[in-house]
């Protein structure tokens, strides 16, 4: 971790610096992953089948790829009664939330003799990526396939890896009350390859969403354009804005609960009291022993944990937006006073009481979020990503006499005589 003065001259570059993760080793990754899109392409199950076994050390067949009911019923018996209530408050919280989000059909009558609308249709087919190679996340197969769900899709199918054939009795009960449709027990690049091309077993889907490795990432971004994607994600960011109010130890918790993600990710601590930023330093000192994440905590937290001391709340706020962290924490006396300031974060968490991990499981709101500064363009996953649109346009003989010339001007000036003559015609006629 480092402490820095935001008032230091060389400060964005010192900043910046420490947090540069760098490219991953992109090329032979590319190459690994190509190679295992043509083979799938080409061979479909049976190359499904050879890089189970390879990777996730499964042995089946093509028939065995697919989770059962037998399996789905399992799954619920083995999940503790509360486990099983606090999954149900989350696919319910974060429905709700959605369910907000929808956009309905419209057309519009302000003009008498020219209807004009948008169609609001469902994706048909969606594949959502569960990670399932090191760790199983239950939130993440809420947080994609509930909104699909809200959007009206028709058919959600979920893949997941089971290293040595462990299927999660949780991510299986997460699946089953989101309402996924169909899941299978793949992973990795071959998994996007199978939803973005189809097999005999794997159905072809518009569109796949979800986090996951490197080779899950590079196979998205290689398959985009013959399926949708949802975005790339790169690796967690937490930036929490500080006035010198709360508690050191709960903001220390904060930054350790992104650190713990991962080697790579980032926890930022802006504040414009020295002393508190010092007492948070020591705590994750404190805090980082009693974790059983914490070689991964320690290393995120030693190469890219930032203590930074501000001037002033507007000084913070400036920086915050410069960088659009992915969460950012409002730990502040009074949070709706500076909100309206925040220009660029994936999700904004205000107070003394709403610690990012709220957010993470049932808050309501989706976890799926830009990363990597790109939150100064991106959104947050939501229903809008699992629906597509379509113009609606209905002249009337009457409409297309009173703007017809118009278009026709126009169509001259570009040139193109056809589209002109096509609306002459009919106003000739
Ligand atoms: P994963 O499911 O993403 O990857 C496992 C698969 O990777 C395996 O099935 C295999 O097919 C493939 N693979 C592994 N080594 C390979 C190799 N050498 N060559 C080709 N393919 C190989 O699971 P994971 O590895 O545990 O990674 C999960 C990732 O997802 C982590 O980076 C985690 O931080 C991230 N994640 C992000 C979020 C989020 O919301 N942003 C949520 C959960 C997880």
């Amino acid at each position: 971790m480092q402490f820095l003065d935001i008032r230091e001259a060389d400060f964005q570059a010192k900043f910046d610096a420490i947090v540069e993760r760098g490219e991953e080793s992109g090329r032979e990754v590319e190459e690994v992953v190509l190679g295992i899109i043509s083979d799938v392409r080409k061979r479909g199950d049976e190359a499904l089948i050879e890089y189970t076994r390879r990777f996730d050390r499964l042995e089946c067949d093509a028939a065995g790829l697919e989770i059962t009911e037998a399996e789905f019923a399992k799954a619920f018996a083995q999940v503790d009664e509360k486990d099983l209530a606090a999954l149900k408050l989350a696919v319910e919280r974060v429905a709700r939330y959605h369910e907000k989000q929808k956009q309905q059909t419209w057309l519009s009558t302000e003009e008498s003799d020219i209807m004009l609308g948008q169609k609001v249709t469902p994706l048909a087919k969606v594949g959502i990526y569960v990670p399932g190679g090191k760790a199983c996340y239950p939130s993440s197969v809420i947080m994609n396939a509930v909104p699909a769900k809200v959007a009206g899709v028709g058919e959600i199918i979920m893949v997941v890896p089971t290293p040595g054939g462990e299927t999660n009795a949780h991510v299986l009960v997460a699946a089953k009350l989101s309402g996924v449709d169909r899941v299978f027990r793949i992973g990795g690049a071959q998994a996007v390859a199978a939803l973005a091309y189809g097999t005999a077993t794997v159905p072809r889907v518009d569109k796949i969403t979800g986090p996951g490795n490197i080779y899950v990432a590079t196979a998205k971004k290689l398959v985009f354009g013959q399926v949708g994607i949802d975005m790339i994600a790169g690796p967690s960011e937490i930036l929490v804005i500080n006035d010198g109010s709360g508690n050191p130890t709960h903001i220390a918790a904060d930054l350790l609960s992104q650190a713990e993600h991962d080697e790579l990710a980032s926890s930022v601590l802006i504040t414009t009291d020295r002393s508190f930023g010092e007492k948070v330093a020591a705590e994750v000192e404190r805090q980082l022993k009693e974790l059983s994440r914490e070689a991964i905590a320690r290393k995120s937290w030693e190469s890219f944990g930032v203590i930074i001391v501000a001037g002033n709340l507007e000084e913070a706020i400036a920086f915050s937006n410069r960088i659009a962290p992915e969460h950012l924490e409002l730990a502040v006396e009074n949070p709706f006073e500076i909100m309206p300031l925040i220009t660029n974060a994936g999700a904004i968490f205000m107070g003394h009481y709403t610690p990012e991990a709220s957010g993470d499981y049932l808050a309501g709101p989706n976890h799926t979020l830009p990363t990597g500064g790109t939150a100064r363009f991106f959104s947050p996953l939501s229903v809008d990503d699992f629906v597509k649109k379509s113009s609606l346009i209905y002249f009337t003989k009457g409409g297309l006499q009173r703007v017809g010339k118009d278009i026709v001007r126009i169509a001259t000036l570009e040139g193109l005589e056809a589209h002109g003559k096509s609306v002459s015609f009919r106003l000739d006629s």
